[in-house]
């Protein structure tokens, strides 16, 4: 369809208004000025657009036309997204050293995947079935990890008159019809689907599995359940990338969308760089083979990155659509909320607080409310995860700001991190008595299940010595640690072991950098029959200072690197060393 051109009688920034729009749609795709650049219409007055404009939209000016389109902000889904680098509107990013710089040209639109690669495609639904929107109609070997499973597009539904034999077809090609009262629909691998609408599923269901991330303190103490939200707020450098990235390398999703939004360029080279090279812990292949990554730099136009975090969400639940468990990583939106900022700022709308405009907190509530567990669409129940975890970004770490703030009402799981603990070089610099996790409870039968029945219990008593550690630190401020009680005294021994031993964690430890459950419930497990064993040596008259030399306490120390295929025998021996060692001290004390 052909549509009358736009003018364009004003340019602010990334904003731009045209005349001449009667009939334009709010966020349609527009085609801006001679270069064409991309833009989407966000506000509609009389035969008035105003445009958000994709790319920098310097040398362009009024009189210059504006094409429509007709169509929203759509992605173009199908086989070969895996393994892709994005920019915020799912434009291929070529080549990776270039991402700092200057890498796409205005107003050039190249495929997102690839049009005329043939793929292998499988059918497996059969002629005169019924079909409804979800249901698979055949899979195609997208990468060695994942099988992409080719569904009826959401909304169509009827009876499966044509499928194509087994065989090599683009993603353009007809590969199935159906047939409904309103007549007969072609599908082809390819789909569109506009970036701000949530795909639909049948219902969400309350999570209950973990999504087991290989970092203490994340499993054990503050867990985030397989299509829960999880917010990551921290002032500058307290760990926020190396988190994300951890979580992005060894978390037990299936797929992993990470979207790095407005951080500076090199921080997002080194994701680019670094990511195709790492290789799956669990199937020894590449990681880029589940893992879509999108990259929207500071450097980069600020409307493409309000875009990002959509283009991001919309590709994980096309995937969770397919059955699969997906987590997504937003580094951060704080940069995003910026960019809403920067974007409303042009429009001059009445600004709130601190600058943010009214509708910051519905557009985070709306993005996270699109992660959940859910029985997904299609004539079979199946269920699958969308797990959504943002960094947080604070000026200066001030958690009383309003992305931050608007960001813990939504999520349900809180890792707070804190300036204090990464200057004493305690990592993660996760603060266990400030973070928490609403998803304790569901994940808990999950623990017992798999790991074992006791999990929760060693999780609480932990928690607790943590606690009063926390307490008798305080009077240690005041009175120094002599005056306490040797019980007391023993209790602080039993508090470092696991505050030292067990949520100090090093990321960048060939072994220690990815922790199995069962090596963290067997680590707590023995920390605390540590803890244990030293009260009970005290209350039998053992010294606090002999409990001081303990040389278990240099095995403990050492449990987080032994191999995770080695740990069971090894920490056998430990326990076993320790329960001999503070024995003989008790025996020396009887004799
Ligand atoms: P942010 O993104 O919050 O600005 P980063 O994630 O880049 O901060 O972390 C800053 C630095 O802190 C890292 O370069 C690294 O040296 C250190 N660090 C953070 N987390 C860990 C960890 N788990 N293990 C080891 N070092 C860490
Ligand atoms: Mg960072």
């Amino acid at each position: 369809m052909e549509y009358e051109e736009g003018t364009i009688i004003r340019v602010a920034g990334p904003v731009v208004e045209a005349t001449n729009m009667k009939g334009a749609e709010i966020y349609e795709v527009v085609y801006v000025g001679k270069e064409g650049l991309i833009g989407e219409i966000i506000g509609l007055k009389g035969d008035r657009a105003t445009i958000q404009v994709y790319e920098e939209t310097s040398g362009i000016g009024p009189g210059e036309s504006v094409k429509r389109t007709g169509a929203p902000l759509s992605l173009t889904l199908g086989p070969g997204l895996i393994g892709q680098i994005y920019d915020g509107i799912q434009r291929p990013l070529p080549a990776i050293k270039d991402v700092a710089g200057d890498f796409i040209s205005r107003g050039v639109s190249a495929d997102p995947i690839d049009m005329d690669k043939k793929w292998h495609f499988v059918p497996v639904a059969s002629k005169g079935s019924k079909l409804t929107g979800g249901d698979v109609i055949g899979t195609v070997q997208e990468t060695e990890l994942i099988e992409h499973r080719v569904m009826v597009p959401p909304g169509i539904e009827g009876e499966l008159i044509e499928i194509v034999a087994e065989g090599d077809y683009t993603v353009k090609d007809t590969i199935a019809k159906v047939k409904s009262a309103e007549g007969e629909t072609e599908i082809a691998m390819l789909q569109k689907w506009p970036v701000r609408h949530g795909r639909p599923v049948k219902r969400f269901l309350p999570p209950e599995e973990p999504l087991i991330t290989g970092q203490r303190i994340l499993d054990t103490f503050f867990p985030i359940a397989k299509g829960g939200t999880a917010a990551i707020p921290g002032g500058f450098g307290t760990g926020k990338t190396v988190t994300q990235h951890q979580l992005a390398k060894w978390a037990d999703a299936d797929i992993v969308v990470y979207v790095g939004c407005g951080e500076r360029g090199n921080e997002m080279t080194e994701v680019l760089t670094e990511f195709p090279e790492l290789i799956d812990p669990r199937t020894g292949k590449p990681l880029m083979m589940r893992t879509i990554l999108i990259a929207n730099t500071s450097n980069m136009p600020v409307a493409a990155r309000e875009a990002s975090v959509y283009t991001g969400i919309t590709l994980a639940e096309y995937y969770r659509d397919m059955g699969y468990n997906v987590a997504l990583m937003a580094d951060s939106t704080s940069r995003w909320a910026e960019a809403m900022r920067e974007i409303s700022g042009r429009l001059e709308e009445m600004p709130g607080e601190e600058g943010y405009p009214a509708y910051l907190a519905s557009k985070l509530a709306a993005f996270y409310e699109r992660a959940g567990k859910a029985s997904i669409s299609g004539t079979e129940d199946r269920i699958s995860s969308i797990s959504v975890i943002g960094a947080v970004s604070p000026p200066g770490g001030d958690l009383s700001e309003p992305v931050t703030q608007n960001t813990l009402r939504i999520v349900k799981v809180f890792w707070a991190l804190d300036t204090a603990l990464k200057e004493r070089r305690h990592f993660p610099s996760i603060n266990w008595l400030r973070s928490y996790s609403l998803y304790l409870d569901d994940v808990k039968r999950w623990w017992s299940a798999n790991v074992a029945e006791d999990w929760f219990d060693l999780r609480k008593r932990a928690m607790a010595l943590l606690q009063k550690e926390a307490e008798l630190q305080e009077i240690v401020q005041l009175v120094g640690p002599d005056a306490l009680p040797p019980l007391e005294q023993a209790a602080l021994e039993g508090s470092r072991v696991i505050r030292e031993d067990f949520l100090q964690q090093n990321a960048f430890h060939e072994v220690d950098t990815y922790c199995p459950p069962k090596k963290q419930y067997l680590m707590l497990r023995i920390m605390l029959e540590f803890y244990d064993q030293i009260t009970d040596a005290i209350k039998k008259g053992v010294s606090i200072e002999k409990i001081r030399k303990l040389k278990s306490k240099t095995d403990i120390a050492r449990m987080a690197r032994v191999p995770n295929d080695e740990y069971e025998k090894a920490f056998a021996d430990i326990e076993m060393n320790m329960r001999k060692e503070i024995g003989s001290l008790v025996k020396e004390v009887k004799e």
